[in-house]
This record gives structure tokens, C-alpha cells and sequence, in this order.
């Protein structure tokens, strides 16, 4: 009764806004073909995973990072094509780069913007710090709705904006006259999150050379590492100096850097792929349209949010079938009945739309 009554005070030490939030969901997914969190589906090359294995083999654990993570960080940067005066910081996948920019940012009063439906961590990780969010809706078209964001922008004055450039969930780019409008308009910071940009026709690198209050965020993830966890943010050399003193020291482990380097080493593998991925996107996104009262929207990433007639019926009977994909029904207004379909292999883009015909009874 004593350890029961003593877990109780010790619950009560946690914020009530903490208590009363829901953790990130994790679907369980093992035997499934998955398709609901816009992993690159193919695994390296069986030789490539065994030389993979020596490096990691290799790396001296008992040390804490040093320079290897320095040498991912140069590696990334090249990569990347970072512009002269900028610098890089890396982060524990982006998802730590968002909680490091709230902790850099977070006063009395401060806010973060974004227009919405977005990437949801933006407003979790700003309320875990006790910023404000303020969120824009998109023209129904998935648009950014330029006159609101200028408006909310004047109103709010946000320390921070974060533009996602392929959007997730709703997989388009927005038009860059209005990107421009919105980065000379802020009174802070500009994030554009290229988590995408394997699978897109665009790059926001060459903004920087413009825009002081400009962030580039890209992560491995996307491009083949989301196992792995690196993520990285390029701007202006003194402005990447402050937000890297709020980084756990050592975020990125040996480990990490070694296989993030290795996979760099065979970039061009990494790129095939993504060019591959961009074809069955074309072929899923025209076999989708086929199906009655299917609506897919247009896609630079590697999802496809698509309307159905009824998002959650048909969420469990693709379950039903093995397939598992992401209702977003629920995470917004303008995304009811639409649920995110990550563009997987031709094998199980064949048994996604397999399963949909079959649930659909068509
Ligand atoms: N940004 C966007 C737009 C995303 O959709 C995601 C994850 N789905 C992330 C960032 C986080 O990616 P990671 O932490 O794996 O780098």
C-alpha cells in the first residue's frame, strides 16, 4: 500500500499536460506489409549488409563519440550541397532537432507556427516546452494559404515557423513565392523540414544564401536510415553555434555515425532506390484513381494521402488483410476520411491495391 501511495506522489510530480497526452503512436507491424510510417522499404544489398557489419565491427564503443560524428557531419554537408557560411548540427533523427530548436527558443510567451494539417511533432514538441502553437489551415487544396499565414504571422509574432517542404501528411510543395512572402515576413526563425526531398523535385539549400533567419532540416530517414536516427539542420555558421550548445553532448552514437557514413559511401545506391521509389508512386497514384470513390492527391514524397469513401472501415480491412497503412482520419478536419499510404516495393504496392480492390468490392 506504502509503494502504491508513493507512486501516486511520484505521478503527481509530473506536469498535468504531460499526464493527460497521449505518447507517439508506434503501430505494431511484424509479418505486415507496411506501409504507414514512409520507410524506404528496400534493405541494403546482402554483400552491402555484410560490409556493413565489418565497419560496425570495427568502431571502438568504449569511447565516447568524437570525430566520427564530425566526419558524418562533413560527409552530410557535401551531401547536401551546403552553401559557404553556413554550418551543420545533427540530431538523434530530426525529431531531436525540433525538441532542440523548442528548447533554444522557448521563453515566456514565445510561439511556433505552422500551417496544419503538418508533421504533428512541431506542436508536441512546442507544448512540452511551454511555447505556444499556432496552427494555420491549408486552402482546401493543400495550398498554403498565404494571405492567413501573413496574417497569423503579424498577429502571433512567432520565434519560430516551420514550413514542411514536401508537406507530410498531405505530400505536396508549396508554391515558393509565398515560401519567400512567409521567410521575409517572420519575425524569427524559418524551418523548411526537407524530410522529403529523396523524393521530390525541390531544394531549399539555395534559400539560404539569402535568408539569415533560415533553417534547412533534412534527415536520413527517409532516404534509407530511420533505424538509424540522424537528422540534420544547416543554417548561418553563428546561428547553427547557439542551438547547438541545447544538444545532448554525444547525441549521435558511434554507431550511428559509422553506418550513416557508410551509407553515403553508396549514395548512389540510396539514390536508385529513391528513384525507384518515384516510379511505383506514379503506379500506385494511377491504380489508385481506377478504384471507385478513391480520391489520391498528388505526391512529392513517398506517400500518397488518398480519400476513401470510409477511412476507418477501410484502415481494418486492410489490416484485416495484412496491410498496414496510416489513418489520418482523425488528425485533422481537412484529412477526414483520407488515409497516408507509404509507397512501398512493387511487391507490396501490388498487395496494397490487391487488398483495396478486395475491400472496396470492386
Ligand atoms: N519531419 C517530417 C516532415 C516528418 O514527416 C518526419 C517523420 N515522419 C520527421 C521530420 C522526423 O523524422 P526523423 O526523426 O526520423 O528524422
Amino acid at each position: 500500500a506504502s509503494l502504491e501511495k508513493d507512486l501516486d506522489a511520484a505521478l503527481r510530480c509530473i506536469r498535468e499536460d504531460v499526464r493527460a497526452a497521449h505518447a507517439y503512436p508506434v503501430a505494431s507491424s511484424a509479418g505486415m506489409v507496411k506501409l504507414d510510417v514512409m520507410e524506404n522499404p528496400f534493405r541494403l544489398s546482402a554483400d552491402l549488409q555484410r560490409q556493413l557489419g565489418e565497419r560496425l565491427g570495427a568502431v571502438a564503443i568504449n569511447r565516447y563519440p568524437a570525430e566520427g560524428t564530425q566526419h558524418l557531419a562533413a560527409a552530410l554537408a557535401r551531401h547536401a550541397g551546403m552553401p559557404a557560411g553556413c554550418s551543420i548540427t545533427l540530431g538523434n533523427g530530426s525529431d531531436e532537432l525540433i525538441t532542440m530548436l523548442s528548447l533554444a527558443l522557448s521563453r515566456p510567451g514565445a510561439c511556433v507556427l505552422s500551417p496544419e494539417p503538418s508533421f504533428v511533432m512541431y506542436e508536441m514538441s512546442a507544448r512540452y516546452q511551454g511555447l505556444k502553437f499556432v496552427g494555420v489551415p491549408l486552402r482546401a487544396d493543400f495550398e498554403l494559404d498565404g494571405p492567413a499565414m501573413l496574417a497569423a504571422i503579424a498577429e502571433h509574432q512567432p520565434a519560430l515557423i516551420y514550413l514542411a517542404y514536401p508537406n507530410n501528411p498531405t505530400g505536396n510543395l508549396w508554391d515558393a513565392a509565398v515560401i519567400e512572402q512567409i521567410i521575409e515576413a517572420a519575425p524569427g526563425l524559418v524551418v523548411m523540414d526537407e524530410a522529403y526531398q529523396p523524393f521530390a523535385a525541390s531544394d531549399a539549400m539555395h534559400w539560404l544564401t539569402r535568408y539569415a533567419n533560415l533553417l534547412v532540416m533534412r534527415t536520413m530517414s527517409k532516404f534509407g536510415l530511420a533505424g538509424v536516427r540522424i537528422g540534420y539542420l544547416i543554417g548561418q555558421q553563428a546561428l547553427i553555434a547557439e542551438i547547438d550548445k541545447v544538444r545532448p553532448p554525444f547525441n549521435i552514437s558511434v554507431l550511428n555515425a559509422e553506418a550513416g557514413l557508410f551509407a553515403l559511401e553508396h549514395a548512389d545506391v540510396y539514390a536508385a532506390q529513391a528513384t525507384e521509389l518515384r516510379a511505383q508512386r506514379a503506379r500506385v497514384f494511377e491504380a489508385l484513381c481506377q478504384l471507385p470513390g478513391v480520391q489520391p492527391y498528388p505526391s512529392q514524397g513517398n506517400m500518397i494521402l488518398t480519400r476513401v469513401p470510409d477511412a476507418p472501415a477501410l484502415f481494418a480491412a486492410l489490416k484485416a488483410r495484412g496491410v498496414l497503412v496510416k489513418n489520418s482520419s482523425a488528425a485533422h478536419p481537412m484529412l477526414r476520411n483520407c488515409l497516408r499510404i507509404t509507397v512501398g516495393t512493387p511487391d507490396e504496392n501490388q498487395a496494397l491495391l490487391a487488398a483495396m480492390k478486395e475491400s472496396l468490392g470492386s
